[in-house]
C-alpha cells in the first residue's frame, strides 16, 4: 500500500495531521471548499486591516510544541503569555475587573465582594486541578476502541469526583463563592465551549485550573492566523499539495474500502487513506448519508450556540480597552438560561470585544484599530432568520461606545458582519453552530462521533466534532489521535 493520502479541509486539525503524516513520507494532497487554508481558524485581509475571524487566544501550548516536536520542525510561529488574561466589564457598574494570573493581584479585584477570596479560590483550584490532572490523561487524550473501553477508562477516574458529575459548572462556583459577580466571572469560561455555566458540567471546572493556573491564555504575534501561514508553509517544504475552492459532495466505495470522492464540479479524488476534516457528524449526514446521521438524528443532538460576529476598521484609537474584553449585562442567570435558544435575549446582548491592533501594529493603519465582535447567539435550530443582523450589530456598537464612553458609530471606515448562516456556509457548520457539537457528558469521549470510519477502513476523521473536542489545543490532541490511527492501520 502506497501511502497517499487525501484530507478534506485544512482547519487546523487537518493541517495538523497533515503534517504529522508528512514528517513520516506520506504524501499528503489536500481538498478545501474555501479560497484558502485555516478553516474557523481564519483571517480578514482588507483596507489596511487584519482580523482574526475565529479563535482569538489559545491555552495549553505545550500541545503545539508537542506537534512541532513530533514533526522535527521549529515552531513556525510566535506567542505572548496575557496577562491579565482579560477584563469584565458589567452594565450596572463602573467598574472593570482584570483577571490576572497572580492571585494576589486578582484578589486585590475581588475582596472587597467576596470577602476571604484568595483562600476561597486557591480551594476552587485545587478542586479544578485534580479533576485536569484525574482526567487528562485517562479520558481526553485516548482513543478509544469500543464503549466498554471508554467504560473501563472512566472507572480509572479518582472516584472522589463522582459528585461533580451530578452538577453545574454554575452550581459548583457556587460552593466556593457567594457574590454573583465573583460566580459570574469565573463561570463565563463555559461560554468559551459554547453553552452555559447552566447546562455544562461541573467537570469542566478543570478549564479554571488551566485558565489560571496551569499555563493560562496565549496571543500569536501578528495574529492567530500566522499558525496557520506558518503550518502551510512547513507543509509545502513536505510537499504536501493545496486544492482550494474545491468542496466534496459524494463518494464511491468498494466493499469496505472507500474508493474516491467526488467533488462539486464532477473531479474524482483518489487514495489510499482519506481524512475528513469537515465536521464529523455533518459529513457523515451530507456526504455519506448515513443512517445513524440523518437529519432528524442531527437535530437531536446536542449542538453549541451560534456566534454572530463582526469586524471594524475605525480611524481613532482606544486607550481605554484592552486587548480581549466581555461585556455583560446585569441579568446574568436569566441571559444564560435564555440565549442557546432564545432570540429575546438579543435585545440586550452580551458581547466579547477584540482589539488585534493594540499589541499588533501591522494589524490597522496607523491611528486606527481594529475591532473583532463576538456576540452569542442561538443557532440556525433557533433563529434561522438574521435579516435582523444590522439592528443587532448597531445596538452593540452603541453600547460599546456607552460602556467606554466614545462614541466610536462616526469613526467607522470598515464593517463586515458574519451570522451564524455565514458561519454554516462557509465552513459546513451544522446550524451554524460555532463549536460544533456540544461537550454534554452524552457526546463525550467514545460517545462522540469517532475519528475512525464505521464502514470504510481506511477512512478518518480529526478535529472538533470528534474526539476530544473544540478549542485549539483540543484540535492538536484530536490530530495526534487520528495520527496514531493511521499508523496503526497501515501497520496491520
Ligand atoms: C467565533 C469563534 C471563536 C472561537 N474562539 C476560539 C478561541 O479563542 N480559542 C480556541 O482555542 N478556539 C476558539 N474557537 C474554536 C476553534 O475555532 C475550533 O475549535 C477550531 O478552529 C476547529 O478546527 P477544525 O480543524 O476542527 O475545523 P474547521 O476549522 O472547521 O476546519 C474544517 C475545514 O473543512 C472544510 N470543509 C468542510 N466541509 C468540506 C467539504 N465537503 N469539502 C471540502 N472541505 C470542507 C471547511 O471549509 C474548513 O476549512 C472559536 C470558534 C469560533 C467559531
Amino acid at each position: 500500500m502506497s501511502k497517499e493520502v487525501i484530507i478534506i479541509g485544512t482547519g487546523l486539525g487537518g493541517l495538523a495531521t497533515g503534517l504529522r503524516l508528512a514528517s513520516r513520507g506520506y504524501k499528503i494532497t489536500f481538498v478545501e471548499k474555501n479560497e484558502k487554508p485555516g478553516g474557523r481558524l481564519n483571517q480578514i485581509k482588507k483596507d489596511g486591516f487584519t482580523f482574526d475571524i475565529g479563535p482569538s487566544f489559545f491555552s495549553m501550548p505545550y500541545e503545539f510544541e508537542e506537534l512541532v516536536k513530533d514533526c522535527g520542525i521549529d515552531l513556525p510561529f510566535e506567542f505572548t503569555e496575557l496577562d491579565p488574561l482579560y477584563t469584565v466589564n458589567f452594565s450596572n457598574s463602573e467598574r472593570k475587573f482584570y483577571l490576572y494570573k497572580d492571585i494576589k493581584k486578582l484578589t486585590q479585584q475581588f475582596d472587597d465582594i467576596e470577602p476571604g477570596f484568595e483562600q476561597k479560590f486557591r480551594k476552587y483550584l485545587k478542586k479544578c486541578e485534580a479533576l485536569f490532572n484525574d482526567t487528562l490523561d485517562i479520558v481526553i487524550k485516548q482513543n478509544f476502541d469500543s464503549k466498554t473501553d471508554y467504560l473501563k477508562a472512566l472507572m480509572k477516574v479518582n472516584p472522589v469526583h463522582i459528585s461533580v458529575l451530578y452538577k453545574t459548572f454554575w452550581k459548583q462556583a457556587g460552593k466556593y463563592f457567594k457574590s454573583k459577580e465573583v460566580r459570574q466571572i469565573i463561570s463565563l469560561i463555559a461560554f468559551f465551549l459554547g453553552r452555559t455555566p447552566f447546562d455544562t458540567n461541573a467537570v469542566y471546572t478543570l478549564l479554571s485550573h488551566i485558565e489560571f493556573k496551569h499555563n493560562g491564555y496565549y496571543n500569536v504575534k501578528g495574529g492567530m492566523y500566522k499558525i496557520v501561514e506558518g503550518l502551510v508553509n512547513e507543509l509545502k517544504k513536505k510537499n504536501a499539495i493545496f486544492h482550494y475552492n474545491t468542496e466534496i459532495v459524494d463518494f464511491e466505495s468498494n466493499n469496505n474500502r472507500l474508493k474516491y470522492f467526488t467533488d462539486n464540479k464532477g473531479k474524482k479524488w483518489q487514495a489510499d487513506t482519506f481524512i475528513i476534516n469537515a465536521d464529523a457528524a455533518q459529513f457523515r449526514n451530507s456526504v455519506f448519508k448515513r443512517k445513524k446521521f440523518n437529519d432528524s438524528k442531527l437535530n437531536k443532538m446536542s449542538w453549541t450556540m451560534g456566534y454572530l460576529t463582526f469586524y471594524l476598521g475605525i480611524n481613532v484609537k482606544l486607550p481605554q480597552v484592552e486587548q480581549h474584553n466581555y461585556f455583560l449585562g446585569s441579568n446574568y442567570e436569566e441571559y444564560s438560561k435564555g440565549v442557546i435558544k432564545n432570540p429575546g435575549t438579543l435585545e440586550k446582548p452580551y458581547y466579547y470585544v477584540n482589539v488585534l491592533s493594540k499589541h499588533n501594529d501591522d494589524c490597522a493603519p496607523d491611528g486606527h484599530e481594529a475591532l473583532f465582535f463576538v456576540c452569542p447567539v442561538p443557532n440556525l435550530l433557533y433563529k434561522s432568520n438574521w435579516n435582523d443582523k444590522n439592528i443587532i450589530v448597531d445596538s452593540i456598537i452603541r453600547d460599546f461606545s456607552k460602556r467606554i464612553k466614545q462614541d466610536i458609530s462616526e469613526s467607522i471606515v470598515l464593517r463586515m458582519e458574519y451570522t451564524p448562516e455565514d458561519w454554516q456556509n462557509m465552513f459546513n457548520l451544522y446550524a451554524g453552530a460555532g463549536l460544533g457539537l456540544s461537550h454534554k457528558m452524552l457526546q463525550i469521549g467514545a460517545l462522540r462521533p469517532k475519528n475512525y470510519d464505521e464502514e470504510f477502513n481506511n477512512t478518518f476523521y480529526v478535529g472538533s466534532s470528534t474526539i476530544p473536542g473544540a478549542g485549539l489545543p483540543m484540535v492538536i490532541i484530536s490530530s495526534k489521535l487520528t495520527t496514531d490511527r493511521v499508523l496503526k492501520y497501515y501497520c496491520q
